[in-house]
């Protein structure tokens, strides 16, 4: 059964990364925020939840020297000093939610796919009539 730590989380769902796996995230976050911001803010309109500050993200790969743990919540000593853009921004994407364990209450909804078909069916071949004229009438006759 899953455990529930001291901020109401569930127990994480992704196994714990190496310190190096968990500094490539840092890396890459850091990277996306400053080369890919359009990627940034298209990730984040598809983020749900809110942030119940845990500090976990605060604690990847080493401990943040700004992070103060309080028995209820961690909390940020430069927050309202303008924090690094990777910070304000996570959990960028899912991958980002692998560098906390899972454990975060952010989550993600799927990405839209307009060309995605109904499972189980296939796409069935429709000759248009506005394709030429008489496409109907060829297809029909076969
Ligand atoms: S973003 Fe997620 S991991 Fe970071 S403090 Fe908030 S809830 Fe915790």
């Amino acid at each position: 059964m899953a455990e529930t730590n001291r901020f109401g989380h569930h127990g994480a769902t992704v196994p714990p990364q190496s310190f190096w796996q968990a500094l490539a995230g840092k890396a890459r976050r850091a990277f996306l925020c400053l080369f890919r911001p359009s990627y940034v803010r298209m990730s984040l309109k598809r983020r749900e939840g809110e942030c119940d500050m845990c500090g976990k993200c605060c604690r990847i790969a080493f401990d943040c020297p700004f992070l103060e743990i309080h028995e209820t919540h961690a909390r940020c000593r430069i927050y309202h000093l303008g924090r690094p853009t990777p910070c304000q921004a996570f959990p960028i994407d899912p991958r980002d939610l692998r560098d906390v364990g899972g454990d975060c209450t952010f989550r993600f909804s799927e990405p839209p796919s307009p060309v995605r078909a109904p499972e189980g069916e296939l796409p069935v071949w429709n000759p248009s009539p506005l394709a030429y004229p008489g496409a109907m009438e060829e297809a029909e006759e076969g």
